[in-house]
């Protein structure tokens, strides 16, 4: 049939793929547009690498086998539950902040329903989208009025907006705070892509009330203070406080605006051994005119940003064209609802049942060492691997509190047949995933970031990867 002298005969017909992969049994549950684009996208790159010379056209079976496999790392790669044993709480890679279960029903009866998101149930008229959530969030923050974001780089950007335009463009900012948050959000980058004008002044180190009073122009339209979440200074430094920013704001008609970031809603010292993380409240009380936070970040909910403060300033930001471009859809805003109803419930008087405040706050000897210890007993028969349990460091992770060392417990497992790498990997792969890390060549699942009704999927997966 095929002339073996001819490279070209060798090459596969896409049909006679897509019979074969048919009738595999380990071929990724994909949509079939999915694999037939596969198919052809691999026959084109056989064709073109034998067109360059390539004479080593493979075996069908190992043709169809190699199918299998990109097909089962593009399944892979869909958004699905992953197993966090880094130990980092809020991990970016992972989606930051999971979400409690009365979150995720309140979010699936609104998003299965109709529901009544802009709505006067009363009057029966249009009503204000999110004006309820609105309502809570000012009072969690103690302030007069609160919106949201799509996020909180959105929230800088309306705020900048609105505040730093035409005339009067120019945001004074000190050195040591343009910073870079996270992947592609560099303050300064954002800042001038709102269209503000940035007047950098200090030095890394230093700044003085004066160097931020000498800027000051016609031009000025706010004082930004960026709170470095994800980085600390220490040794020769020195800032205004931010109640000498305010007074000097108000000295000038300027407002003031606070980007904290983190998003912390309570004392976090009272939740693990880890410093205090300013609040939007404390930050408000401070005297600044406007703050806002992150959603997904200490706070525990969903990706959004929260604006708080001046309620002139609030809603001069609403009404901004931009602000529709970057608004919250009813399912972010459910799930922004019954994560800030639950802090009003706590009321400064339990820790609010959250997700992430539940793991930041979990008691080492209490809380993760059972787990440990049932987890080395289920494991300990396991032949690939020897497995012991290791005092651990766990962070709060996603840009907040990088001084902030929590202690924890670890799975430290020394692989007896495989690399560490290849440990690590195997698990990856795994269908519910386990994202571990590795030290000194020993690969560890850190319990402290494994919910533990997940301990079961651990166990089970480490038993199927020896
Ligand atoms: C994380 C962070 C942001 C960005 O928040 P997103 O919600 O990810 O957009 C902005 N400013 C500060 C200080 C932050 O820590």
């Amino acid at each position: 049939m095929s002339d073996a002298r001819n490279p070209f005969s060798l090459i596969p017909a896409v049909d006679k793929v897509l019979l074969e992969l048919g009738k595999c049994s380990d071929l990724a549950p994909l949509p079939r547009p999915l694999i037939t684009q596969l198919v052809r996208e691999e026959v084109e790159a056989l064709r073109e690498s034998v067109k360059a010379g390539n004479h080593e056209v493979p075996e069908f079976s190992a043709f169809v086998s190699g199918l299998i496999k990109k097909a089962d790392t593009l399944f892979r790669s869909r958004i699905h539950p992953v197993i966090n044993g880094t130990g980092v709480c809020i991990h970016t890679n992972l989606g930051r902040s999971p979400l409690r279960a009365e979150v995720i029903s309140a979010i699936s009866g609104v998003g299965q329903y109709y529901n009544n998101i802009e709505l006067n149930l009363d009057s029966g008229e249009r009503g204000r989208r999110g004006g309820f959530l609105e309502h809570c969030l000012a009072s969690l923050c103690e302030a007069e009025a609160a919106t949201v974001t799509n996020n909180c780089a959105a929230a800088l950007i309306l705020m900048l907006k609105h505040l730093a335009n035409g005339e009067r463009n120019e945001v004074i900012i000190s050195r040591g705070e343009l910073v870079e948050i996270g992947g592609g959000f560099r303050v300064p980058e954002i800042m001038e892509a709102s269209g503000a004008k940035l007047v950098e002044v200090g030095a890394t180190n230093k700044t003085s009330l004066e160097d931020y009073k000498n800027a000051i122009t016609p031009q000025t339209g706010m004082l930004l203070k960026v709170h470095r979440s994800n980085f600390w200074m220490d040794g020769f430094v020195d800032e205004p406080t931010t109640e000498e920013l305010v007074a000097l704001g108000k000295e000038h008609d300027l407002p003031v605006v606070e980007d904290l970031g983190s998003g912390a809603m309570i004392a976090t010292e009272r939740l693990a051994s880890i410093q205090h993380e300013p609040t939007a409240a404390e930050v408000l009380k401070r005297g600044v005119d406007l703050v806002c936070v992150s959603g997904d970040k200490l706070f525990g909910g969903p990706q959004a940003g929260i604006i708080a403060g001046r309620p002139d300033l609030v809603a001069g930001i609403k009404r901004e064209p931009f602000f529709r471009a970057l608004r919250c859809d009813k399912m972010i805003l459910t799930g922004m609802q019954e994560t800030v109803l639950e802090y009003l419930h706590a009321d400064g008087i339990r820790t609010p049942d959250i997700p992430l405040l539940r793991l930041l706050s979990a008691d080492l000897e209490r809380d993760l060492r059972p787990r440990g210890n049932a987890l080395l007993s289920a494991l300990k028969e396991c032949p690939g691997f020897e497995v012991d349990l290791v005092e651990s460091v766990a962070r709060c992770g996603g840009g907040t509190m990088p001084k902030a060392e929590i202690p924890s417990l670890a799975l430290n497992f020394k692989p007896t047949s495989m690399s560490v790498a290849r440990m690590a990997e195997l698990l990856r792969k795994c269908s519910y995933p386990i994202m571990g890390y590795v030290v000194e060549d020993r690969f560890r699942i850190d319990l402290r970031t494994v919910f533990p009704e997940q301990d079961a999927e651990v166990s089970k997966n480490l038993v199927a990867i020896c």
